[in-house]
Protein backbone atom coordinates (compact mmCIF):
# COMPACT_ATOMS: atom_id res chain seq x y z
CA UNK A 1 0.00 0.00 0.00
CA UNK A 2 2.39 2.28 0.91
CA UNK A 3 4.24 2.48 -2.74
CA UNK A 4 0.65 2.95 -4.52
CA UNK A 5 -0.06 5.99 -2.05
CA UNK A 6 3.63 7.24 -2.72
CA UNK A 7 2.79 6.92 -6.17
CA UNK A 8 -0.73 9.01 -5.52
CA UNK A 9 0.62 11.62 -3.91
CA UNK A 10 3.52 12.24 -6.23
CA UNK A 11 0.45 12.15 -9.09
CA UNK A 12 -1.34 14.53 -7.33
CA UNK A 13 1.37 17.21 -6.50
CA UNK A 14 2.13 17.07 -10.57
CA UNK A 15 -1.27 17.57 -11.58
CA UNK A 16 -2.57 20.18 -8.94
CA UNK A 17 -2.36 23.49 -10.58
CA UNK A 18 -0.50 26.02 -9.32
CA UNK A 19 -2.12 28.72 -7.05
CA UNK A 20 -1.99 31.29 -9.73
CA UNK A 21 -3.92 29.19 -12.17
CA UNK A 22 -7.28 29.04 -10.23
CA UNK A 23 -8.42 31.46 -12.29
CA UNK A 24 -12.73 31.36 -12.07
CA UNK A 25 -14.70 29.44 -15.01
CA UNK A 26 -16.84 32.00 -17.20
CA UNK A 27 -19.77 29.32 -16.01
CA UNK A 28 -18.98 30.37 -11.88
CA UNK A 29 -19.05 34.23 -12.55
CA UNK A 30 -22.48 33.84 -15.25
CA UNK A 31 -23.41 31.93 -12.30
CA UNK A 32 -23.63 34.72 -9.65
CA UNK A 33 -23.93 37.87 -12.37
CA UNK A 34 -27.82 37.64 -11.73
CA UNK A 35 -27.58 38.56 -8.01
CA UNK A 36 -24.30 40.63 -8.21
CA UNK A 37 -26.43 42.90 -11.44
CA UNK A 38 -29.60 42.88 -9.55
CA UNK A 39 -28.02 44.81 -6.18
CA UNK A 40 -26.17 46.91 -9.20
CA UNK A 41 -29.41 48.25 -10.08
CA UNK A 42 -31.00 48.59 -6.67
CA UNK A 43 -28.32 50.75 -5.03
CA UNK A 44 -27.69 52.76 -7.98
CA UNK A 45 -31.40 53.66 -8.00
CA UNK A 46 -31.24 54.04 -4.07
CA UNK A 47 -27.61 56.16 -3.38
CA UNK A 48 -26.99 57.28 -0.11
CA UNK A 49 -24.25 60.04 0.96
CA UNK A 50 -21.45 60.00 2.71
CA UNK A 51 -22.15 58.35 6.50
CA UNK A 52 -25.80 58.34 5.77
CA UNK A 53 -25.18 54.52 4.27
CA UNK A 54 -28.14 52.99 5.80
CA UNK A 55 -30.26 51.17 3.25
CA UNK A 56 -27.30 50.64 1.18
CA UNK A 57 -25.86 48.69 4.32
CA UNK A 58 -28.70 46.96 5.22
CA UNK A 59 -29.19 45.57 1.68
CA UNK A 60 -25.33 44.38 1.10
CA UNK A 61 -25.43 42.89 4.41
CA UNK A 62 -28.82 40.73 4.05
CA UNK A 63 -27.30 39.42 0.58
CA UNK A 64 -23.95 38.25 2.46
CA UNK A 65 -25.93 36.48 5.02
CA UNK A 66 -27.56 34.95 2.73
CA UNK A 67 -24.52 34.12 0.78
CA UNK A 68 -23.92 32.18 4.28
CA UNK A 69 -21.35 35.12 5.56
CA UNK A 70 -21.25 35.84 9.30
CA UNK A 71 -22.37 39.85 8.61
CA UNK A 72 -21.66 42.32 11.66
CA UNK A 73 -23.05 45.89 10.83
CA UNK A 74 -23.11 49.53 12.25
CA UNK A 75 -19.03 49.02 12.06
CA UNK A 76 -17.33 52.75 12.06
CA UNK A 77 -21.05 54.45 12.16
CA UNK A 78 -22.68 52.25 8.80
CA UNK A 79 -19.99 49.93 7.82
CA UNK A 80 -20.41 46.52 7.84
CA UNK A 81 -17.75 43.12 7.79
CA UNK A 82 -18.23 40.26 6.85
CA UNK A 83 -17.02 36.53 7.71
CA UNK A 84 -16.35 33.34 6.27
CA UNK A 85 -13.94 30.84 7.84
CA UNK A 86 -12.65 28.30 6.06
CA UNK A 87 -10.02 26.29 8.16
CA UNK A 88 -6.04 27.57 8.63
CA UNK A 89 -4.51 30.24 6.34
CA UNK A 90 -4.37 33.99 5.79
CA UNK A 91 -6.43 36.53 6.24
CA UNK A 92 -7.65 38.31 3.27
CA UNK A 93 -9.71 41.27 3.53
CA UNK A 94 -11.89 42.84 0.08
CA UNK A 95 -13.04 46.30 0.66
CA UNK A 96 -15.85 48.33 -1.09
CA UNK A 97 -17.19 51.45 -0.73
CA UNK A 98 -20.74 52.01 0.35
CA UNK A 99 -21.63 55.98 -0.55
CA UNK A 100 -22.78 58.37 -3.39
CA UNK A 101 -22.26 61.56 -4.09
CA UNK A 102 -24.05 64.61 -4.45
CA UNK A 103 -24.30 65.10 -8.10
CA UNK A 104 -27.17 65.21 -10.45
CA UNK A 105 -26.97 62.36 -12.53
CA UNK A 106 -27.81 63.05 -16.52
CA UNK A 107 -26.60 59.50 -17.84
CA UNK A 108 -30.20 59.17 -19.54
CA UNK A 109 -30.12 55.44 -18.74
CA UNK A 110 -33.30 54.12 -17.99
CA UNK A 111 -31.92 52.90 -14.26
CA UNK A 112 -30.68 56.80 -13.88
CA UNK A 113 -31.31 58.00 -9.79
CA UNK A 114 -33.59 60.44 -9.29
CA UNK A 115 -32.94 60.60 -5.87
CA UNK A 116 -32.46 63.86 -3.88
CA UNK A 117 -31.87 64.15 -0.15
CA UNK A 118 -30.84 66.73 2.38
CA UNK A 119 -26.86 66.92 3.15
CA UNK A 120 -25.16 67.63 6.36
CA UNK A 121 -25.87 71.45 5.94
CA UNK A 122 -29.34 71.02 5.37
CA UNK A 123 -29.48 71.78 1.57
CA UNK A 124 -31.64 69.74 -0.60
CA UNK A 125 -28.98 67.77 -2.80
CA UNK A 126 -29.15 65.49 -6.06
CA UNK A 127 -27.53 61.94 -4.95
CA UNK A 128 -25.77 59.76 -7.70
CA UNK A 129 -23.27 56.68 -7.65
CA UNK A 130 -21.24 58.62 -9.89
CA UNK A 131 -17.79 56.96 -8.72
CA UNK A 132 -19.31 53.26 -9.55
CA UNK A 133 -19.26 52.63 -5.71
CA UNK A 134 -22.47 50.52 -6.78
CA UNK A 135 -20.44 48.56 -8.99
CA UNK A 136 -17.55 47.43 -6.60
CA UNK A 137 -20.71 46.20 -4.23
CA UNK A 138 -22.02 44.25 -7.23
CA UNK A 139 -18.58 43.04 -7.38
CA UNK A 140 -17.93 42.26 -4.05
CA UNK A 141 -21.54 40.50 -3.98
CA UNK A 142 -20.45 38.17 -6.92
CA UNK A 143 -16.94 37.72 -5.52
CA UNK A 144 -18.45 36.45 -1.83
CA UNK A 145 -20.83 34.02 -3.56
CA UNK A 146 -18.22 31.62 -5.59
CA UNK A 147 -15.76 31.64 -2.54
CA UNK A 148 -18.57 30.56 -0.82
CA UNK A 149 -19.23 28.13 -3.46
CA UNK A 150 -15.51 26.94 -4.12
CA UNK A 151 -14.36 26.58 -0.53
CA UNK A 152 -12.61 23.72 -1.83
CA UNK A 153 -10.31 26.09 -3.80
CA UNK A 154 -8.91 28.10 -1.00
CA UNK A 155 -8.59 27.84 2.88
CA UNK A 156 -8.09 30.45 5.21
CA UNK A 157 -10.05 33.63 6.48
CA UNK A 158 -12.28 35.60 4.04
CA UNK A 159 -13.43 39.62 5.19
CA UNK A 160 -15.28 41.00 3.22
CA UNK A 161 -16.48 44.94 4.35
CA UNK A 162 -18.55 47.59 3.16
CA UNK A 163 -16.91 51.11 3.93
CA UNK A 164 -18.97 53.70 4.67
CA UNK A 165 -18.07 57.55 4.00
CA UNK A 166 -15.09 57.08 1.09
CA UNK A 167 -15.80 59.72 -0.41
CA UNK A 168 -15.76 62.77 2.82
CA UNK A 169 -12.12 60.67 3.79
CA UNK A 170 -13.45 59.44 7.67
CA UNK A 171 -14.79 55.60 6.99
CA UNK A 172 -11.59 53.95 6.85
CA UNK A 173 -10.48 55.43 9.79
CA UNK A 174 -13.82 55.34 11.86
CA UNK A 175 -13.92 51.36 11.09
CA UNK A 176 -10.60 51.05 12.42
CA UNK A 177 -11.22 53.12 15.59
CA UNK A 178 -14.29 51.08 15.76
CA UNK A 179 -12.09 47.57 16.16
CA UNK A 180 -11.92 46.70 12.51
CA UNK A 181 -8.72 44.52 12.69
CA UNK A 182 -9.48 44.37 17.24
CA UNK A 183 -12.56 42.68 17.50
CA UNK A 184 -12.08 41.29 13.99
CA UNK A 185 -9.33 39.16 12.38
CA UNK A 186 -6.37 41.85 11.33
CA UNK A 187 -5.72 40.97 7.89
CA UNK A 188 -2.63 39.81 5.93
CA UNK A 189 -3.59 41.80 3.15
CA UNK A 190 -6.01 44.28 2.07
CA UNK A 191 -7.44 44.15 -1.43
CA UNK A 192 -9.45 46.74 -3.17
CA UNK A 193 -10.65 47.57 -6.83
CA UNK A 194 -11.44 50.97 -8.24
CA UNK A 195 -13.43 51.29 -11.49
CA UNK A 196 -12.98 54.04 -14.23
CA UNK A 197 -12.99 54.86 -17.89
CA UNK A 198 -9.23 55.76 -17.85
CA UNK A 199 -9.40 51.67 -19.20
CA UNK A 200 -11.63 49.84 -21.31
CA UNK A 201 -13.99 47.40 -19.78
CA UNK A 202 -12.30 43.62 -19.71
CA UNK A 203 -9.50 45.24 -18.42
CA UNK A 204 -7.68 46.06 -15.34
CA UNK A 205 -4.30 47.80 -14.70
CA UNK A 206 -1.81 47.01 -11.55
CA UNK A 207 0.39 49.93 -9.94
CA UNK A 208 3.46 48.92 -8.12
CA UNK A 209 4.22 51.41 -5.52
CA UNK A 210 2.60 54.47 -5.32
CA UNK A 211 -0.86 54.11 -6.49
CA UNK A 212 -2.28 57.94 -5.99
CA UNK A 213 -1.54 60.79 -3.96
CA UNK A 214 -1.55 62.76 -0.32
CA UNK A 215 -4.44 64.92 -0.62
CA UNK A 216 -5.24 67.80 2.28
CA UNK A 217 -8.03 70.13 2.57
CA UNK A 218 -7.13 73.77 4.06
CA UNK A 219 -9.41 76.38 4.94
CA UNK A 220 -8.07 79.89 4.98
CA UNK A 221 -9.94 82.68 6.78
CA UNK A 222 -9.00 85.96 6.18
CA UNK A 223 -9.93 89.10 8.45
CA UNK A 224 -9.99 92.38 7.64
CA UNK A 225 -12.24 95.25 8.48
CA UNK A 226 -15.41 96.30 6.70
CA UNK A 227 -16.90 99.42 5.67
CA UNK A 228 -18.65 101.06 3.02
CA UNK A 229 -17.51 100.70 -0.63
CA UNK A 230 -16.87 104.08 -1.25
CA UNK A 231 -14.92 104.45 1.46
CA UNK A 232 -11.83 102.13 1.04
CA UNK A 233 -9.43 104.26 3.38
CA UNK A 234 -11.70 103.51 6.18
CA UNK A 235 -11.21 99.48 5.52
CA UNK A 236 -9.12 96.87 5.37
CA UNK A 237 -10.47 94.76 2.43
CA UNK A 238 -10.20 90.80 3.14
CA UNK A 239 -10.94 90.09 -1.10
CA UNK A 240 -7.77 91.85 -2.05
CA UNK A 241 -5.96 90.17 0.04
CA UNK A 242 -7.83 87.34 -1.41
CA UNK A 243 -7.23 87.79 -4.47
CA UNK A 244 -3.35 88.07 -3.85
CA UNK A 245 -2.98 85.29 -1.51
CA UNK A 246 -4.64 83.42 -4.81
CA UNK A 247 -1.89 84.60 -7.19
CA UNK A 248 0.74 84.30 -4.59
CA UNK A 249 -0.21 80.37 -3.63
CA UNK A 250 0.68 79.63 -7.46
CA UNK A 251 4.28 80.16 -6.89
CA UNK A 252 4.40 77.38 -4.24
CA UNK A 253 4.25 75.24 -7.07
CA UNK A 254 5.84 76.56 -10.13
CA UNK A 255 8.83 78.81 -7.92
CA UNK A 256 9.43 77.00 -4.85
CA UNK A 257 8.79 73.12 -5.26
CA UNK A 258 11.34 71.45 -7.13
CA UNK A 259 10.78 71.07 -10.97
CA UNK A 260 9.38 67.50 -11.62
CA UNK A 261 8.59 66.63 -8.37
CA UNK A 262 4.49 66.36 -8.30
CA UNK A 263 2.72 68.83 -6.51
CA UNK A 264 -1.23 70.37 -6.81
CA UNK A 265 -2.44 73.51 -5.42
CA UNK A 266 -6.22 74.48 -6.27
CA UNK A 267 -8.49 77.22 -4.86
CA UNK A 268 -11.56 75.32 -5.36
CA UNK A 269 -13.87 78.02 -3.93
CA UNK A 270 -13.88 81.87 -2.72
CA UNK A 271 -16.88 82.97 -0.43
CA UNK A 272 -16.56 87.12 0.61
CA UNK A 273 -19.30 89.84 0.92
CA UNK A 274 -22.52 90.50 0.71
CA UNK A 275 -23.26 93.16 -1.71
CA UNK A 276 -21.31 95.67 -4.58
CA UNK A 277 -20.84 98.49 -2.62
CA UNK A 278 -19.85 97.12 1.05
CA UNK A 279 -16.54 95.60 2.00
CA UNK A 280 -16.69 92.58 3.82
CA UNK A 281 -14.95 91.77 7.26
CA UNK A 282 -13.64 88.40 6.08
CA UNK A 283 -12.69 86.33 2.77
CA UNK A 284 -12.80 82.85 2.87
CA UNK A 285 -11.30 80.13 0.51
CA UNK A 286 -11.07 76.45 0.36
CA UNK A 287 -7.55 74.42 -0.90
CA UNK A 288 -6.81 70.95 -2.05
CA UNK A 289 -3.56 70.12 -2.00
CA UNK A 290 -2.07 66.90 -3.82
CA UNK A 291 1.80 65.23 -3.18
CA UNK A 292 3.74 62.19 -3.71
CA UNK A 293 6.17 62.64 -1.51
CA UNK A 294 6.39 63.83 2.58
CA UNK A 295 8.79 66.08 2.24
CA UNK A 296 7.16 68.01 -1.29
CA UNK A 297 3.97 68.03 1.50
CA UNK A 298 5.24 69.83 3.77
CA UNK A 299 6.94 72.26 2.14
CA UNK A 300 3.37 72.58 0.38
CA UNK A 301 1.64 73.27 3.49
CA UNK A 302 4.20 75.59 5.24
CA UNK A 303 4.50 77.85 2.08
CA UNK A 304 0.71 78.09 1.75
CA UNK A 305 0.42 79.18 5.93
CA UNK A 306 3.36 81.20 5.33
CA UNK A 307 1.83 83.31 1.93
CA UNK A 308 -1.27 83.51 3.83
CA UNK A 309 0.45 85.19 6.78
CA UNK A 310 2.19 87.38 4.71
CA UNK A 311 -0.47 88.60 2.49
CA UNK A 312 -2.33 89.48 5.48
CA UNK A 313 0.11 91.47 7.26
CA UNK A 314 1.28 93.24 3.52
CA UNK A 315 -2.26 94.69 3.90
CA UNK A 316 -2.24 95.46 7.61
CA UNK A 317 -5.04 93.20 8.47
CA UNK A 318 -6.25 93.22 12.45
CA UNK A 319 -5.03 89.96 12.77
CA UNK A 320 -3.57 86.87 10.87
CA UNK A 321 -5.30 84.36 8.90
CA UNK A 322 -6.35 81.53 10.26
CA UNK A 323 -5.19 78.64 8.24
CA UNK A 324 -7.49 75.47 9.05
CA UNK A 325 -6.01 71.97 7.71
CA UNK A 326 -9.61 70.18 8.03
CA UNK A 327 -8.79 66.57 5.78
CA UNK A 328 -5.95 64.68 4.62
CA UNK A 329 -5.11 61.61 4.02
CA UNK A 330 -2.12 59.76 2.86
CA UNK A 331 -1.41 57.89 -0.55
CA UNK A 332 -2.23 54.55 -1.66
CA UNK A 333 1.21 52.47 -1.45
CA UNK A 334 0.74 49.36 -3.39
CA UNK A 335 3.11 46.80 -2.28
CA UNK A 336 5.22 46.26 -5.36
CA UNK A 337 6.52 42.62 -4.54
CA UNK A 338 3.04 41.71 -3.91
CA UNK A 339 1.59 43.63 -7.17
CA UNK A 340 3.90 41.94 -9.42
CA UNK A 341 3.08 38.63 -7.98
CA UNK A 342 -1.19 39.17 -8.72
CA UNK A 343 -0.20 40.03 -12.16
CA UNK A 344 0.14 36.13 -13.09
CA UNK A 345 -3.34 34.79 -11.41
CA UNK A 346 -5.15 38.70 -13.06
CA UNK A 347 -3.37 37.82 -16.39
CA UNK A 348 -4.38 33.89 -15.86
CA UNK A 349 -7.79 34.46 -15.66
CA UNK A 350 -8.61 37.91 -17.91
CA UNK A 351 -5.45 37.21 -20.35
CA UNK A 352 -2.22 38.97 -20.78
CA UNK A 353 -3.20 41.66 -22.86
CA UNK A 354 -6.13 42.47 -20.47
CA UNK A 355 -3.80 43.73 -17.84
CA UNK A 356 -1.24 46.84 -18.10
CA UNK A 357 0.28 48.64 -15.42
CA UNK A 358 -0.89 51.92 -14.29
CA UNK A 359 0.71 55.03 -13.79
CA UNK A 360 -0.10 56.91 -10.23
CA UNK A 361 -3.41 59.13 -10.37
CA UNK A 362 -4.23 62.16 -8.66
CA UNK A 363 -7.27 61.67 -7.16
CA UNK A 364 -7.06 60.65 -3.42
CA UNK A 365 -8.91 57.61 -1.27
CA UNK A 366 -8.75 56.44 2.33
CA UNK A 367 -7.86 52.85 1.79
CA UNK A 368 -4.08 54.00 2.79
CA UNK A 369 -5.82 54.00 6.54
CA UNK A 370 -5.63 50.30 6.29
CA UNK A 371 -2.31 50.15 4.66
CA UNK A 372 -0.98 52.43 7.73
CA UNK A 373 -2.40 50.37 10.30
CA UNK A 374 0.81 47.88 8.92
CA UNK A 375 -1.12 45.52 6.43
CA UNK A 376 0.48 44.92 2.71
CA UNK A 377 -2.63 46.44 0.50
CA UNK A 378 -3.55 45.61 -3.34
CA UNK A 379 -5.72 48.45 -5.06
CA UNK A 380 -5.90 48.33 -8.67
CA UNK A 381 -7.98 49.81 -11.10
CA UNK A 382 -10.88 48.64 -13.20
CA UNK A 383 -11.66 49.40 -16.71
CA UNK A 384 -15.26 50.74 -17.53
CA UNK A 385 -15.43 52.62 -20.74
CA UNK A 386 -17.02 50.77 -23.39
CA UNK A 387 -14.49 49.56 -25.78
CA UNK A 388 -15.52 51.77 -28.74
CA UNK A 389 -16.30 54.84 -26.99
CA UNK A 390 -12.72 54.42 -25.34
CA UNK A 391 -11.20 53.96 -28.85
CA UNK A 392 -12.55 57.02 -30.44
CA UNK A 393 -12.21 59.51 -27.37
CA UNK A 394 -8.52 58.40 -27.55
CA UNK A 395 -8.49 59.04 -31.30
CA UNK A 396 -10.06 62.46 -31.13
CA UNK A 397 -7.55 63.73 -28.04
CA UNK A 398 -11.19 63.31 -26.12
CA UNK A 399 -11.78 62.22 -22.72
CA UNK A 400 -14.98 60.22 -21.55
CA UNK A 401 -16.95 61.74 -18.63
CA UNK A 402 -14.38 60.90 -15.40
CA UNK A 403 -15.40 59.63 -11.52
CA UNK A 404 -17.80 62.46 -10.05
CA UNK A 405 -19.06 63.41 -13.76
CA UNK A 406 -23.15 63.49 -14.00
CA UNK A 407 -22.54 61.36 -17.07
CA UNK A 408 -20.40 59.02 -15.86
CA UNK A 409 -21.56 55.65 -16.67
CA UNK A 410 -19.51 52.42 -16.37
CA UNK A 411 -20.01 49.30 -18.84
CA UNK A 412 -21.76 47.69 -16.38
CA UNK A 413 -21.64 43.92 -18.05
CA UNK A 414 -18.48 43.47 -19.37
CA UNK A 415 -17.02 45.31 -16.29
CA UNK A 416 -19.19 43.70 -13.66
CA UNK A 417 -17.93 40.28 -14.62
CA UNK A 418 -14.08 41.30 -15.25
CA UNK A 419 -14.72 42.70 -11.37
CA UNK A 420 -15.85 39.98 -10.26
CA UNK A 421 -13.39 37.74 -12.05
CA UNK A 422 -10.09 39.58 -10.74
CA UNK A 423 -11.25 39.53 -7.29
CA UNK A 424 -11.96 35.75 -7.23
CA UNK A 425 -8.16 35.47 -8.83
CA UNK A 426 -6.75 37.43 -6.00
CA UNK A 427 -8.21 36.22 -3.53
CA UNK A 428 -7.95 32.51 -4.46
CA UNK A 429 -4.12 32.87 -5.50
CA UNK A 430 -3.88 35.06 -1.80
CA UNK A 431 -5.98 32.29 0.40
CA UNK A 432 -3.87 29.43 -1.13
CA UNK A 433 -0.48 30.73 0.51
CA UNK A 434 0.66 30.48 4.30
CA UNK A 435 0.91 33.60 6.12
CA UNK A 436 4.49 33.23 6.77
CA UNK A 437 4.86 33.26 2.47
CA UNK A 438 2.84 36.02 2.26
CA UNK A 439 5.01 38.16 4.82
CA UNK A 440 7.56 37.00 3.36
CA UNK A 441 6.63 38.37 -0.13
CA UNK A 442 4.73 41.56 0.81
CA UNK A 443 7.95 43.18 2.92
CA UNK A 444 8.34 46.18 1.28
CA UNK A 445 7.77 49.05 3.44
CA UNK A 446 6.28 51.98 2.64
CA UNK A 447 8.48 54.87 1.69
ZN1 LIG B 1 -15.04 59.31 -5.73
ZN1 LIG C 1 -14.55 56.23 -5.64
Amino acid sequence: MIPIKGLLLICCVAIAPPAWAQAPSAKEVDAVYPDAHALYLDVHQHPELSGHETQTAATLAADLRKAGYEVTEHVGGTGIVAILKNGAGPTIMLRTELDALPVEEKTGLPYASKVHTKDDAGHDVPVMHACGHDLHMASLLGTAEIMANSKSTWHGTLMLIGQPAEETIGGAEGMIRDGLFTHFPKPDVVVALHVGNELPSGMVSITPGIYNTNSDSIRITIYGKGGHGASPHTTVDPIVIAARTILALQTIVSREVKPGEMAIVTVGYIRAGTKNNIIPDEAEMGLTVRTFKQDVRKQVLAGITRIANAEAAAAGAPRPPTVDHYEGTDLVYNDPALAEHLRKPLEASLGKGNVVTGEPITPSEDFSFFVEQGVPGFYFSLGGAEPEKFAQAKASGTHLPSNHSPLFAPDVDPALHTGITAEVAVLRNLLNMSPEDLHKLAATPQP
